[in-house]
């Protein structure tokens, strides 16, 4: 598959839809206009892929609709070379997002095909996180925190503790929080102790899932 002028025309299009949605920051809307979402997907949703949904990746998973992408990385509040640690890569479409807007990225994904799968793909496509990691999200990145901002991609039944622990003071971390669907929540970490939490709209995730052993 190629990136060719009319997916270009399309992305244009997808930015519309999303400005339309409340989508309001330009970093974020030119990441959108820029990343070829349809390189993420199985060339079979090709057709699809600048519409406003969710499709199926490897591993029974989904690459996000784009609208969450967005509205997630507006959630951060991005500055220019910023530490950004994400739990979920997935298709990556998230990360290049996340590199687009000048971040520098640490993430990481618990499913063996997908981390195969991504970290090829990431290769072949020149995006360059500071880590791509086969791991356990919930633990963090003990070794390369703190960070200035958290992002998770897979609905959390809670915010998990170490996640918290590993943000800068006057970091951002953006996370869904529940079961079936889950709450879009926002933590500022104000002082070391002290964090304070906003609650947006209501989103539909895949679970993040803890390893036991
Ligand atoms: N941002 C991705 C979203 C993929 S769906 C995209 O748009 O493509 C969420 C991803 O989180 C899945 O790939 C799933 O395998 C991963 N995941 C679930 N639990 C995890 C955990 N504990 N640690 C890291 N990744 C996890």
């Amino acid at each position: 598959m190629k990136d060719t002028l009319k997916h270009k025309g399309m992305r244009n299009k997808l930015a519309q839809v999303l400005i339309d949605k409340g989508i309001k920051e330009k970093t974020v809307l030119d990441a959108i206009r820029e990343v070829p979402r349809h390189l993420f997907m199985d060339s079979s949703f090709e057709g699809h892929a600048y519409q406003d949904k969710a499709f199926p990746i490897a591993a029974n998973q989904t690459i996000s609709q784009p609208y969450t992408v967005a509205f997630q990385t507006e959630l951060l509040e991005l500055k220019p070379n910023c530490t950004v640690l994400e739990i979920g890569t997935g298709s990556g479409y998230q990360t290049a997002v996340l590199l687009k807007c000048r971040a520098k990225v640490f993430t990481i994904e618990r499913q063996l095909e997908l981390f195969k799968k991504t970290n090829i793909f990431f290769k072949k496509m020149g995006y360059r996180p500071k880590k791509f990691i086969f791991g356990d999200g919930y633990k963090g990145l003990p070794e390369n925190a703190p960070f200035d901002r958290v992002i998770v991609t897979a609905g959390a039944p809670e915010v998990p503790k170490a996640l918290l622990s590993q943000l800068k003071v006057g970091g951002r971390l953006v996370i869904p929080v529940g079961f079936e669907n889950q709450i879009m929540t926002l933590y500022v970490r104000i002082s070391e102790k002290e964090f304070e939490k906003s609650e947006f709209g209501s989103f539909k995730f895949v679970p993040l899932l803890e390893n036991k052993n």
